[in-house]
């Protein structure tokens, strides 16, 4: 990052008055729905009718980005609501079309999945009357033959009867827009590989490609690298994993001291690239405009910007022109870029889920990455919390010179403390011991 000249940062750090972090008025970004993914009314109308309250988190992340049109790699497990995730994009911008052949084509790997991803698209499209047709080996073809020739907009199939449909010339990719590679890791495992590659060349340049899958080894990635086009990568997949390779610290620190410690921590860890964490939109955009007066190259992103804001932001955050992007939890998962070397929790978030998908958008592509929190004295308890769900202590951080907090002097002598209890393994350490 470039610092700005001329401003000392030490003034600003310590100015509580023209700086009031916290705001009674300002609340917590609340929860996405259908409608806030950017969904038309009679597709949001369709989800309700079919029971759906709310959407699920591979939903909230996916269908912003596949409805602006951009290629998607969804790594979900099943069962998270993956099959709506990439079914309703596409009938967001399907019109009926008297377009012959259908504008979707989803690969599956069995018969099973097959039947009920097409299942899963019938029960959200029947209000808008388009067509699925499942095509699969072991049913007799009449059937799937007499489904093509009446027209359909979705074809969802396993490779090996695709290709058969296509030999027969019973089944056109002419007009396909959409294609989705459901469960592409049990794809390659049972050896489509040759049949989804002959099925994709096949298939428009002129098209949106989605890719779900559990996990995304090499065998996968070179299929991305040939049919995708600069695809986005939203991985849910269980991330404790991935946690084990970051360098993880905390500093204990009053509110009003967090922002020369932010200061004094870039300066000491000089980050390639880092995502400050907030838990308000409004402390976001108030610690923005503090950060913006001491460097360059910074940034914020949360639900109150417009999508194509949004994006502008990404892409400069992936091509470098951003540095340091201050960031709320909403809009941290859809964030895949691999050069971020340090997560600052400038604020500790509220439940551990956040904190494990905060930190992990660090440490990407094998890459090692540092995550360092701010805890106030009153959070101690949230940061035990952490620590015992990942089961990891997390270390105390300090800085010569720099004091977080005044450590207050006991009344009475402590008492003896218990012997300590093993937590899974390790010995339990509580943040209040540490301060
Ligand atoms: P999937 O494994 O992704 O195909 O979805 C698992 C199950 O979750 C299916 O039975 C879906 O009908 C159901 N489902 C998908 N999205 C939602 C949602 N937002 N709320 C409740 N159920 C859902």
């Amino acid at each position: 990052m470039t610092p700005v000249s001329h401003e000392p940062p030490a003034d600003d750090a310590g100015s509580e008055d023209s700086l009031p972090f916290h705001s009674e008025t300002s609340s917590p970004e609340l929860p996405a729905t259908f409608a806030s993914l950017g969904l038309k009314p009679d597709i949001v109308s369709g989800i309700a009718s079919v029971g759906y309250i709310k959407p699920s988190p591979i939903q909230v992340e996916l269908i912003p980005h596949a409805i602006a049109g951009r290629d998607c790699i969804g790594q979900a497990q099943t069962g998270t609501g993956k099959t709506a995730a990439f079914v309703l994009p596409f009938l967001h911008h399907w019109r009926d079309s008297t377009r012959p052949g259908p504008q979707a084509l989803i690969l599956a790997p069995t018969r099973e999945l097959v039947a009920q991803v097409a299942e899963e698209a019938r029960k959200l499209s029947q209000d808008r009357h388009c067509r699925v047709a499942a095509i699969y080996g072991g049913q007799r073809i009449g059937p799937q033959l007499t489904a093509l020739k009446q027209g359909c907009a979705i074809v969802v199939g396993t490779p090996g009867r695709i290709l058969d449909h296509l030999s027969r010339g019973t089944l056109q990719l002419d007009a396909i827009e959409y294609v989705v590679l459901d469960e592409a890791d049990r794809m390659l495992d049972i050896g489509f590989r040759p049949d989804i590659e002959r099925i994709l060349k096949r298939c428009p340049k002129e098209r949106q490609t989605m890719l779900m899958s559990a996990t995304v080894p090499d065998s996968i990635q070179r299929l991305i690298h040939r049919y995708m086009v600069d695809p986005l990568h939203i991985n849910l997949a269980p991330v404790t994993l991935t946690v084990d390779r970051i360098a993880q610290s905390f500093f204990t620190v009053e509110e009003d001291r967090k922002f020369e410690l932010l200061l004094r921590v870039i300066a000491r860890e000089r980050p390639r690239q880092c995502i400050i964490f907030s838990q308000r939109k409004k402390w976001a955009d108030r610690l923005y405009a503090q950060l913006k007066r001491v460097y360059r190259g910074i940034a914020v992103i949360h639900g109150d910007l417009p999508q194509s804001q949004r994006e502008k932001i990404m892409q400069d955050f992936r091509d470098l022109k951003i540095r340091c992007l201050i960031a709320t939890d909403v809009v941290s998962r859809g964030i895949d870029v691999s050069g971020i070397s340090h997560i600052i929790n400038y604020d500790l978030p509220e439940d551990v889920e956040s904190y494990v998908h905060r930190i992990g958008r660090t440490g990407r592509m094998g890459k090692d990455g540092v995550a360092i929190s701010f805890v106030t004295p009153e959070q101690g308890d949230w940061l035990t919390a952490i620590e015992t769900t990942i089961n990891r202590l997390i270390e105390a951080d300090s800085i010569d010179g720099f004091e977080g907090f005044t450590p207050r002097a006991p009344a009475v002598p402590p008492p003896p403390k218990p012997p300590s209890q093993p937590v899974y393994g390790r010995s339990r350490r509580k943040y209040s011991d540490r301060l």
